[in-house]
């Protein structure tokens, strides 16, 4: 049932197929149920829903692309701000720059900036929403050359708890911009950003390698040796995976569990097939590498919805044998559709110097992400069982950081441990300054009254 209120602001209430889809997220496992749903298309429509639901005592949630894995971008009771009618992307291609719509998902900035031949860095499935991404840091196949998505923010349009609207940038609002890049939606509504925009294909090498889930280990030895070497056009993963029953993969192998290297490659393609080489002559089952659109490959990997998820991650600054060994020997034993992600960073990434953004620990040299997934309610324990064992079991090889956008509530210890205690405390700071009464705390939150 739809209501408008003030300004023409749409909210939805329970009842019919719009509140259905505005209150589903990625993962089936979150079935919450808000009293309202309130569709804003503009930064007053955000500060028309934040006043009706502060005047209600509602608790808020903020949505955009739905793939919070912990459920957080929607309530049971409370409002839910969705952000997506908020898409426009508008490129300028001489300033190197796009404005992108708070509710915009990658697949629509990357269509958008490829007409022009540039991109900047995004997620690796073009489903993902823009704005939990970013703020939460955004790791994507670009950042070894370019950085994470937050790394090429330019500025924020916010609209932060008391209805205010700001644009946070380095030289508006300093503190809020800082926090923007990778404390998530502890601020405020995020209603546009705008990014740097860098030249890119639009052909690409990219695709993937399947080797047998056997030779995984292998697989990940020769991405230790190699990735530190190669130029940071080279953005690689290993990929524990069952192969989808997709018609572009071979028939033989669907249903197997594979170790695939996930490859975009943004130089040169005879540079990129140099840097193959030696992962061809381990000798995959399937070659799926070539020269493809950017565009087309940011969205190869897309996940269907409506799977149950449960995902965690860590960070290895030193990856010895043993740790190649858990790692192997967990994801051999992924249950169900299971799979387990090991992403190199360095590069781009590493060069950010530790006070310039809250992320701590850029330096890691993996970030290992196992990720349950599967259909059957029966199964829950289960899966999430391997993917917590993996977890506890790489854990001695761990810096002790995360990757907070891998992992879904896993409580306060592990927000701290993103940041690490210094910038936690500069991160509570600003929390009390944008968001005294912790409106927005359906997130990784940052508690205001959290120890300073
Ligand atoms: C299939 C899949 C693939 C993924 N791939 C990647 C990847 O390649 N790289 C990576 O880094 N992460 C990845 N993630 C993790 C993802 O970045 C986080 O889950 C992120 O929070 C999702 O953002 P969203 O906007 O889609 O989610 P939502 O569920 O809509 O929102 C998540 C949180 O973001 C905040 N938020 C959302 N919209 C706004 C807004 N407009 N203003 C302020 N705050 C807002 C809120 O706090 C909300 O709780 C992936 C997740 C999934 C499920």
């Amino acid at each position: 049932m739809a209501q408008t209120i003030e300004t023409g602001l749409e909210i939805l209430h329970p009842g019919g197929e719009a509140y259905d889809e505005a209150r589903t997220l990625f993962n089936a496992m979150i079935d919450k149920r808000p009293a309202a749903i309130a569709r804003c298309s503009s930064a007053a429509d955000v500060a028309a829903a934040l006043r009706y639901g502060r005047e209600r005592g509602l608790e808020i949630a903020v949505r955009s692309g739905g793939h919070s894995v912990g459920g957080m971008s929607v309530c049971d009771g409370g409002l839910v701000i969705d952000t997506r009618p908020m898409h426009a992307v508008t490129v300028d291609p001489e300033q190197r720059l796009a404005r992108v719509g708070g509710g915009c998902s990658w697949g629509q900035v990357d269509r958008a900036t490829q007409e022009h031949g540039l991109a900047t860095t995004g997620g690796r499935v073009s489903t993902t929403g823009v704005a939990g991404l970013t703020l939460g840091g955004g790791s994507g196949w670009l950042e070894r050359r370019h950085g994470l998505a937050c790394d090429n923010l330019v500025s924020v349009d916010l609209v932060t708890a008391d209805g205010s609207v700001v644009t946070a940038s380095a030289d508006e609002h300093p503190d809020l911009f800082w926090g923007l890049h990778g404390a998530g939606g502890n601020f405020g509504v995020a209603t546009a950003f705008t990014f740097r925009l860098h030249p890119v294909g639009p052909q690409v090498l990219a695709g993937l390698l399947l080797f047998p889930a056997s030779r995984g280990d292998d697989l990940l030895r020769l991405l230790r040796e190699v990735v530190p070497e190669a130029p940071e056009e080279f953005g690689p993963a290993v990929l524990y995976v069952r192969v989808p029953p997709e018609e572009v993969l071979p028939a033989e192998l669907h249903g197997r569990l594979v170790a695939a290297l996930a490859v975009c490659h943004v130089g040169p393609v005879a540079e990129g097939e140099r840097i193959l080489a030696p992962f061809r002559a381990l000798g995959p089952l399937a070659d799926l590498v070539e020269p493809m659109a950017y565009a087309d490959f940011q969205c190869m990997l897309d996940d269907p919805p409506g799977m149950r998820n449960w995902w965690t991650a860590e960070y290895l600054h030193v990856v010895p044998d043993e740790a190649i060994d858990v790692l192997h020997r967990y994801s051999l034993n992924a249950p169900a559709a299971s799979q387990s992600a090991v992403i190199p960073w360095g590069g781009a990434v590493a060069r950010v110097g530790e006070d310039e953004t809250p992320l701590a620990q850029r330096d890691a040299t993996w970030v290992v992400h196992p990720f349950g997934l599967w259909e059957d309610p029966a199964d829950d324990d289960a899966v999430m069982g391997w993917a917590r064992g993996l977890r506890d079991d790489v854990r001695r090889f761990s810096s002790g950081g995360v990757y907070l956008n891998f992992i879904g509530d896993e409580g306060q210890d592990r927000v701290r441990a993103a940041f690490g205690e210094r910038k936690y405390r500069r991160l509570v700071e600003v929390k009390r300054r944008y968001d005294p009464e912790n409106v927005f705390r359906g997130n990784q939150n940052i508690p205001p009254t959290a120890d300073r």
